[in-house]
């Protein structure tokens, strides 16, 4: 198992890098991510807090023998693009944290897979964050490109997102796509609720391609 969104003190979460760690080891989980938000984001990392970050998960990855990947969650702006501090992060997490109609929500994430490098495509279409009705024309765009770039789309249990029948819209082709999972917790009592991501996955795909196994881990 694994959950690869958690926020820790270093953004806007509760828990410090070696408790998150215990509860990732007392549930379980071989690969986690901690993705604290990014530099646009009032409590987001800089440069210093991105290094004093790293400098604990070091340890914490070698005291409870799981791998801890170095994350960061960051916000997609009007033009697409995504802003991080001067670090070189494991994984990076694109997602849209405003209130946008569908049609722009989308072109928005197309114009950032065109314009930034990133590896997982954060709480798409989450009911949060924009008017979700029915998947669009535009949906199927969105999986194309993600597809093309080999981003991964991921599965966010706090979000219930994406919403499963999106995958509808690509029939067999949805095997294709490679798919992250996360918690996206601020809490360390979250840390690992990944449950619906997995089962909704497994239901819709049966085998389907994790992120996991792409990364070097
Ligand atoms: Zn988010
Ligand atoms: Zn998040």
């Amino acid at each position: 198992m694994f959950d690869l969104h958690i926020h820790s003190m270093y953004s806007d979460g509760e828990g410090s890098i070696e408790t998150i760690a215990r509860k990732a080891k007392e549930r379980n989980l071989e690969v986690i991510a901690i993705a604290d938000h990014s530099s646009e984001h009032p409590l987001g990392l800089d440069r210093r807090k991105a290094k004093r970050r790293k400098s604990e998960i070091v340890p914490s990855q070698d005291k409870y023998g799981i791998r801890i990947l170095d994350a960061v969650e960051c916000g997609i702006d009007a033009e697409g693009n995504i802003t991080m501090p001067e670090h070189e992060f494991e994984l990076v997490i694109a997602s849209i944290h405003e209130c946008l109609p569908a049609e722009e929500y989308c072109k928005r994430i197309i114009r950032c897979v065109k314009n930034c490098e990133f590896n997982v495509l954060g709480h798409y279409r989450s009911s949060i964050f924009n008017t979700y009705d029915e998947p669009c024309e535009l949906d199927l765009e969105v999986l194309d490109v993600l597809r093309e770039n080999e981003i991964a789309l991921e599965f966010n249990t706090a979000h219930r997102a994406p919403p499963p029948e999106i995958l509808d819209l690509l029939g067999k082709e949805a095997k294709k796509l490679v798919y992250s999972v996360g918690s996206d917790s601020h809490s360390v009592s979250r840390v690992g609720d990944v449950k619906w991501a997995f089962e909704t996955l497994n239901s819709k795909l049966g085998r389907w391609k994790k992120l996991i196994e792409k990364l070097d881990v």
